[in-house]
């Protein structure tokens, strides 16, 4: 999928400083060639919200130990990324009219961010609307481009804003973010809806009439009950992990699991630290780490050498307090274990680069291949990780999208 890959480099005079083949993490040729085979999709990019920071640049080769930016052009070609789902994030502000305009400004002003993306890099990146649009796109050596939502606040003011939307490009939607809205609880809220509102109910119907995945994380678990119940679709879990490994909110028990495996739907796993293993429990480093933060102030806007320093100084007081940062092992654990229970054609990746992702070991798109090579050491094969990489997520996007042509060519 990624042969073009070196061309399209050089027609945008952006020749990587890596080749596809370049300075990745150690795997075997043979793994790296698979990989390369692959289609190769991650359901939760939150770098769209990085698309407005001043001097960012999506076609610039980034470091991890040099900035907190995790996705970027070159990397993705040495990742062997070929795209994925790239999300309007919306934090959940107050609710109520002024809260609800804001945020459908919000969603409206980082969907057009995403277009304009893709809009002035039209050799390196595609907006896809299907499944067999994203194939063309990544057998053409160009980024995939699907987009999602993240918490559904902008569509509360006017959830007749979801057609709009998905004429825009949004092809799946996630109902809440870590707050309840007027759709649905969140799983780290107290309970408001029992599940879905009224008019989160209503909206899951619309988005089953457009042909939208819908995206239970961050929800609580009366969301994702209704989701199984009410969805005439499969639906996704676009970046979560497992409550069996670490119990935590948004994380699924296997029993769920196991309800979203019976559905034919598919969980993308997450490699965000926090939900992966228990947070140190310790005042005086929380104490330090809060410090060291107001200290350097935002990290976006670091030059490398001041990220690098920050970084040496976090980590200085992470060994001091003998804190022990989730690493690669903790993420294969989830993914292994969701494997495990819920089989190869109901598992995918969305480690929520961007998005707060990424772990000792894994920390950026760089080391894709690593998972590649720990799921062929686990036995699998190559006909499962593609499904892993890929083939699931194209598989719901087709089941979603004939639906809806089936419901409306109905008298
Ligand atoms: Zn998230």
């Amino acid at each position: 999928m990624k042969l073009l890959t070196f061309a399209v480099g050089l027609s945008l005079g952006l020749l990587p400083l890596a080749t596809p083949a370049g300075t990745g993490p150690q795997v075997s040729p043979q793994t790296r060639q698979l990989h390369e085979r692959l289609l190769v999709l991650d359901t939760h990019l939150d770098t769209p919200a990085y698309l407005a920071v001043p001097g960012f640049d999506i076609t610039h080769r980034y470091h991890h130990h040099g900035s907190v930016f995790q996705v970027d052009l070159p990397r993705m070609w040495e990742g062997g990324l070929d795209g994925g789902f790239w999300v309007i994030y919306t934090p959940q502000g107050p609710r109520g009219e002024t809260g609800n305009r804001d945020a459908q400004t919000h969603g409206l002003l980082r969907m057009n961010q995403i277009r304009e993306m893709v809009a002035t890099h039209p050799d390196a990146f595609e907006i896809a609307l299907t499944a067999d649009d994203a194939e063309r796109i990544a057998a053409a050596g160009k980024r995939v481009v699907f987009i999602s939502m993240e918490n559904a606040s902008p569509l509360a003011s006017d959830p007749g804003l979801l057609a709009a939307y998905h004429r825009l490009g949004l092809r799946m939607l996630g109902i809440t973010h870590v707050r309840n809205n007027d759709f649905g609880d969140s799983s780290t809220d107290t309970p408001e809806w029992g599940g879905l509102s009224p008019a989160g109910k209503q909206l899951v119907a619309e988005a089953n009439r457009l042909g939208l995945v819908l995206d239970a994380s961050h929800a609580s678990d009366g969301v994702f009950d209704d989701l199984i119940a009410l969805s005439k679709t499969p639906i996704i879990l676009s970046h979560s992990g497992a409550d069996a490994v670490f119990a935590h909110g948004r994380n699924r028990d296997d029993e769920r699991l196991r309800a979203l495996a019976r559905q034919g739907g598919v969980i993308h796993v997450n490699a965000f630290a926090g939900y992966l293993i228990p947070g140190p429990d310790n005042p005086a480093h929380a104490a330090e780490i809060a410090a060291l933060g107001e200290r350097y102030g935002d990290r976006k806007q670091l030059s490398a050498e001041r990220y690098a320093a920050y970084l040496q100084e976090r980590d200085a007081i992470d060994a001091k307090h003998a804190v022990q940062r989730a690493d690669f092992d903790d993420y294969m654990k989830h993914l292994l274990h969701i494997l495990e229970v819920m089989g190869p054609d109901h598992v995918g990746i969305g480690a929520d680069w961007d998005g707060g992702g990424g772990v000792v070991g894994l920390e950026d798109i760089t080391s894709l291949p690593k998972i590649t090579q720990a799921l062929l050491d686990a036995g699998y094969g190559e006909q499962d990780i593609a499904k892993i990489w890929g083939g699931n997520l194209l598989r719901l996007l087709r089941q979603a999208q004939a639906a809806a042509v089936a419901e409306k060519a109905k008298p």
